[in-house]
């Protein structure tokens, strides 16, 4: 049996969807030769989420990312304290643009606000996960003013042109069940090349939104079934080639605790 490396969850909100427990529960059918538990890039909303998260809840599994949630309201403290902490912060997310007629933030503030954030880590090797929900040509748009080679579009549902700008970019794509499921999201997918495709569960929001327990290396063993049937791989063909696919994003990160042989 090969010892087939851990999946990573590149954007799921751990603290809503039962926080460490999770990754503890019962693993539901690991495809062959898989299995320890999947890693997890847990996403926050606000800064003061991720304060109290990286400070007090510490697994080697789990890696906390500084967030401010584009579809949500925040203080301009919140967002100082966003700019104070970015240093110290290993990975970024959710942070990117919300243009559904919900959020709260006007359009023109949230990408002033965008381009101010990444100005903070422009050239600095960093996990960066980004929403985009009704705005992936203008979330593409702000990065490509700036250097994040690496960055993760989560959920993106853009048109090809601007996939393909997005790859110049050298930015990549996590996908979940609740996307590949879709429409939308299986045409998004297949015009994404497999060597920029993550998994992510976007827990618990890509499973209707219900806070609750969610298991993750289920999800991901789901999505990587979805994906292999869309590149008519055989699942573990597929699963290498995310396994390749999270290496070239930890190395561009410089995040090597995670990286895999
Ligand atoms: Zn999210």
């Amino acid at each position: 049996v090969i010892d087939s490396p851990p999946l990573i969850d590149f954007h799921c909100h751990l603290s809503r969807s039962g926080g460490l427990p999770i990754l503890n529960g019962p693993k539901q059918q690991p495809l062959s030769g898989a299995p320890q538990s999947a890693r997890v890039l847990a996403v926050t909303n606000t800064p003061s989420e991720w304060a109290v998260l990286s400070r007090g809840v510490a697994d080697p599994r789990v890696i906390w990312a500084l967030g401010l949630h584009p579809g949500e309201r925040h203080s301009s403290a919140a967002v100082a304290q966003f700019q104070s902490a970015v240093h110290r912060a290993a990975a970024v997310g959710e942070i990117g643009l919300d243009f559904r007629r919900t959020a709260p933030t006007p359009r023109s503030e949230q990408i002033r606000r965008l381009d101010e954030m990444l100005r903070l880590i422009d050239s600095v090797p960093k996990l960066l996960t980004l929403h985009s929900t009704g705005a992936t040509r203008e979330t593409v748009d702000v990065l490509s003013d700036h250097r994040t080679p690496g960055a993760i579009l989560h959920w993106f549902l853009g048109k090809p042109s601007v996939i393909d700008k997005a790859i110049d970019l050298d930015l990549f794509f996590s996908v979940n069940p609740a996307m590949l499921r879709s429409t939308n999201g299986q045409n998004a997918v297949a015009e994404m090349p497999p060597n920029r495709v993550l998994l992510e569960t976007d827990a618990p929001y890509g499973h209707g939104g219900k806070a609750g327990a969610v298991e993750i290396d289920a999800a991901l063993t789901s999505a990587v079934r979805s994906v292999a049937r869309l590149w008519q791989l055989p699942e573990l063909e597929a699963r290498e080639q995310i396994v390749v696919n999270q290496n070239a994003i930890l190395e561009r990160a410089m995040f090597r605790r995670w990286r895999s042989v």
